[in-house]
C-alpha cells in the first residue's frame, strides 16, 4: 500500500536539462528556489494549460506548479524569461556545462538559497565564474592543484574525474569534460 501522500507546490525554478522520456514525455531538472534541484517528469497531455511552452528549454526561468507522489511531476509551468539569451555566444557554452554540472553534482532537493540567487544573478547578468561554484560546493579551488602534476597553475576542471588541471594537462581532455576557470 502507498501511504506517501500527494504534495502540492508553487516555486520558481531555472531549467537545467531538458530529456525525452519515452514517446511523449520530458524529464526535466531544475534549479529552483524552493526544492533546491530535483528532476520532475512532464507529461504531455491535456492537464497541461495552453500556457505551457512545448518548447521548455535549458536556462528558462520557470513558474513551476507540481505534484509530489512517489515522483514529481509538473503540472503547469510558465516561462518567464530565456537567460539563454543573455548569454553571448563565447559564455554560453560555460553556462551550459555550469548546468550540466550543478545537474549532476548537486544533491537531489536540498534548497540553497545562497546559490540560488547567486545562479539567478549570473543568468541576468549573463557571466558567471565557475571557480565561485566550485568553491560554494565545496571543490576549495583556491588551495587546489593539478591531480597529474601538483601544478598550482589551474586552467581548467575535469567534471568528468572531478579534479582540478593545469594548462597542459588539461589540454589532452576532451573539450566537453571541462570547466575552464
Ligand atoms: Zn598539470
Amino acid at each position: 500500500m502507498n501511504t506517501e501522500t500527494m504534495q502540492e507546490y508553487i516555486t520558481h525554478a531555472v531549467v537545467l536539462d531538458v530529456r525525452r522520456r519515452g514517446e511523449q514525455d520530458k524529464e526535466i531538472s531544475f534549479l529552483s528556489e524552493n526544492l533546491g534541484k530535483f528532476k520532475a517528469v512532464l507529461i504531455s497531455g491535456s492537464k497541461i494549460t495552453s500556457r505551457f511552452s512545448p518548447q521548455c528549454d535549458v536556462f528558462d526561468y520557470v513558474m513551476i506548479r507540481g505534484v509530489h507522489k512517489n515522483r514529481h511531476t509538473v503540472t503547469d509551468i510558465i516561462t518567464e524569461k530565456k537567460y539563454a539569451r543573455n548569454f553571448s555566444s563565447i559564455h554560453m557554452r560555460r553556462a551550459f556545462l555550469l548546468a550540466h554540472f550543478l545537474d549532476k553534482n548537486l544533491p537531489d532537493e536540498v534548497p540553497d538559497n545562497e546559490l540560488w540567487r547567486r545562479f539567478v544573478r549570473d543568468c541576468e547578468r549573463g557571466a558567471l565564474s565557475f571557480s565561485e561554484y566550485l568553491s560554494h560546493l565545496g571543490y576549495g579551488g583556491a588551495h587546489a592543484a593539478c591531480a597529474r602534476c601538483a601544478s598550482h597553475n589551474l586552467s581548467a576542471f575535469s567534471f568528468k574525474e572531478q579534479e582540478f588541471l593545469c594548462k597542459s594537462c588539461s589540454s589532452n581532455i576532451p573539450e566537453n569534460e571541462l570547466l575552464l576557470i
